[in-house]
């Protein structure tokens, strides 16, 4: 009988995994232990109103040893340990896989400057100059949420999110990157990691296989943002079709692969 019972137990309980892969036991999240914020006010902290390179509670990736291509590049200690944690676990399996992170912390000023240069039509969307091709401010906005956040709403705000490798599905889809992203499913979890625009959700963001969030940390952030700014963001911080579109965010913050929430 116990034979027979005991594989049905492990098929069902790998059954109801959860999709960042079999890697991903939850997590306990130490509440009390963590320093969430520190002397920085929560609202401005989820906004993204604070300089991380000032911030005691963020490092300089290239100072811990963490790949950047060059770039410099801030995120909280936290996510940079267990970041470090993977990257030599993923560096021990596949060697010769380039693995290096694209970006990590932009504040409020830096989301403002990419999204108000796609709105300007200064940066192109889908090769299209948007202030040519879409008047209606909604529409406008729908069309550049596909990929970026509104400055204020961006997960790249919290310390805990950061894009590996490149910026395209398709990279993802056969050769280094595959593997690179295959491993990720099937271990990021391990270390806290989960991929929260994953494809096949109905609403917000596109899939993006390059970003990452590291859990322990972001699980708070995500229920404090909806718990503090979604009701009187964007809590005058005005931008660029902020009056037209503000009313997007809080669907943007939510829809987010349910193994990540
Ligand atoms: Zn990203």
């Amino acid at each position: 009988m116990y034979r027979l019972i005991f594989p049905l137990l492990i098929s069902l309980s790998l059954a109801v995994l959860p999709v960042c892969g079999p890697g991903s036991e939850p997590l306990e999240t130490p509440d009390s232990n963590l320093d969430y914020y520190g002397s920085t006010p929560p609202v401005n902290y989820l906004l993204g109103d604070f300089s991380p390179a000032s911030h005691p509670l963020f490092v300089r990736l290239d100072r811990v040893n963490i790949p950047t291509g060059g770039r410099t590049i801030y995120l909280r200690k936290e996510t940079a340990d267990a970041l470090g944690r993977m990257y030599a676990a993923f560096q021990k399996d596949h060697p010769d896989v380039e693995f290096w992170i694209t970006s990590g912390t932009r504040n409020f000023r830096a989301q403002r400057g990419i999204w108000e240069a796609k709105w300007n039509g200064s940066r192109k969307v889908g090769g299209q100059k948007l202030n040519e091709t879409i008047a209606d401010p909604e529409q406008r906005a729908l069309k550049i949420l596909e990929y970026s956040s509104m400055p204020g709403t961006s997960r790249h705000h919290w310390g805990t999110d950061f894009d590996v490798n490149k910026l395209t599905n398709g990279y993802y889809k056969s050769g280094p990157g595959k593997i690179l992203y295959d491993w990720m499913v099937a271990n990021g979890g391990r270390y806290g990691f989960c991929q929260p625009y994953t494809a096949g959700r109905t609403s917000g963001y596109f899939e993006e296989r390059w970003h990452w969030t590291y859990l322990p940390l972001a699980r708070r952030f995500t229920k404090d943002w909806q718990r503090m700014v979604a009701d009187r963001y964007p809590a005058g911080k005005n931008f660029a079709g902020s009056k037209g579109a503000g009313d997007l965010a809080p669907i943007y913050v939510e829809s987010i692969n349910p193994a990540c929430q």
